[in-house]
């Protein structure tokens, strides 16, 4: 029996893993949950899944849950304390970090240091702290199984395959809500608007990533780590009806794809089975009534987000840290109805221009980074959020 530690129980990942777990309960045990603000649904998951250890943000959080459960044996714990000791749990084999922003840096890091195999979801972590996980994860050979559903696509094509043979990434978008549209609309998109993500749910971070096209951007980034691929072996090629989830291209030419409906229950699964497949119910693809699939290139002078994520990839260092904390600080005031769509672009590109590097940064520095890209907003636009 696989024994799951999840960060971020409560969202959109975090619930579909649930959802695979429940499926095949006498292969799992949950042994972990972590979570923000939402109680209810913990409470839930907690009496339906039977964690030893709950961990939530808040400190009165904390105090009202353990009020809820107080019928029940499980160990209540809160803040930074209470990620760590979720990921590195002694009874847990595998960590699924389906919590979101930078925040899942340091509980990673403890996870693997715990000998953790990790399912990532959280793909901040690789793009700002990547040069560190990675190495870390061969030193203590655990294995990084990525959710992302581009990033399964293209593990699932390497399977059997020598990394050193491919020839380039070729990395799917869909394009998001506002795909083919110029600058004079998206100035005037709204947060509904940019919520309406024409073939995925998901959280709304994400979904406003996806909107943006930095989503696409910290994914190339994302793969760069993954795969070990430089930036200019890694091409985003829109594929409108999220049909393809990436493609690998070999050293002969060859093209591997992964086809799939968008149910993102399929990588995490595979995540968690790997190498094995087993059923997963759902929606087939049926090519007959699918017609065609078709293929685009991104439009990076109007979405910027993508041409900024690849410049602050290939630059290196702390830049991918600001381009993350300027797009985390940036989307959260947007959401908040604070700045216009057009801003969240104007920020990352204010905040990378006025950054001095740091050549590989070690954790200190990168959460140093985060907090000096935040004050570097708070200080140049009037407008604040809560963070
Ligand atoms: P979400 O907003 O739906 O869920 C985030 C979860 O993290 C929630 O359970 C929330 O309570 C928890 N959380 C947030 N802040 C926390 C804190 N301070 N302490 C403890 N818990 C906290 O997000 P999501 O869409 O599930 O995305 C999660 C991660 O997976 C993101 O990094 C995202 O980029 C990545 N991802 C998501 C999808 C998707 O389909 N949703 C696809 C690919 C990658
Ligand atoms: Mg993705």
């Amino acid at each position: 029996m696989k024994k799951i530690a999840i960060l971020g129980s409560t969202g959109s990942i975090g619930t579909q893993t649930l959802e695979v777990i429940r499926n095949y309960n006498e292969e799992f045990q949950v042994t972990a949950l972590s979570a923000g603000s939402n109680l209810t649904l913990l409470e839930q998951q907690i009496r339906e899944f039977r964690p030893a250890l709950v961990a939530v943000w808040k400190e009165e959080n904390a105090v009202t849950l353990k009020r809820m459960i107080a019928d029940l044996q499980v160990e209540v714990l809160f803040g930074m304390e209470g990620l760590l000791a979720v990921a590195a749990q002694a009874e847990s084999d595998i960590l699924v970090t389906a919590i979101v922003g930078m925040i899942g840096i340091k509980p990673t890091i403890a996870a693997i240091k715990a000998g953790k195999d990790i399912a990532l979801a959280n793909k901040e972590t690789l793009v700002t702290a990547g040069h560190i996980i990675i190495p870390l994860a061969k030193q203590h050979q655990v294995q990084i199984l990525p959710v992302d559903s581009e990033h399964s696509a293209i593990f699932q094509c390497l399977n059997g395959e020598d990394r050193k043979e491919i020839d380039k990434i070729l990395l799917t978008a869909s394009g998001g809500p506002f795909r083919g549209r110029d600058r004079a609309y998206l100035s005037q998109v709204t947060v509904k608007d940019a919520l309406k993500h024409p073939n995925w749910s998901m959280g709304r971070k994400i979904t406003i990533d996806s909107a943006t096209m930095v989503n696409k951007g910290l994914e190339v980034i994302e793969a760069k780590w993954l795969f070990d691929v430089d930036f200019d072996s890694i091409e985003v090629v829109v594929q409108p009806q999220s049909v393809i989830h990436s493609m690998v291209q070999f050293a002969d030419g060859a093209v591997m794809a992964q086809l799939g409906t968008p149910d993102m229950k399929l990588p995490i699964q595979y995540a968690l089975f790997y190498p094995r497949r087993k059923p997963l119910p759902g929606k087939r693809l049926d090519f007959t009534t699918l017609g065609s699939i078709t293929f685009e290139r991104p439009d990076m002078q109007v979405f910027q987000g993508l041409s900024m994520a690849y410049q602050a990839g290939r630059e290196g260092g702390s830049l991918p840290t600001v381009l993350n904390a300027a797009n985390e600080y940036a989307v959260a005031a947007f959401l908040e109805e604070k700045i216009a769509f057009l801003d969240i672009y104007r920020i990352l590109e204010e905040c990378i221009h006025a950054h001095t590097k740091i050549e590989n940064p070690d954790v200190g520095e990168i959460l140093e980074t985060e907090q000096w890209t935040y004050e570097y907003i708070e200080s140049r636009w009037r407008f604040e959020h809560s963070r």
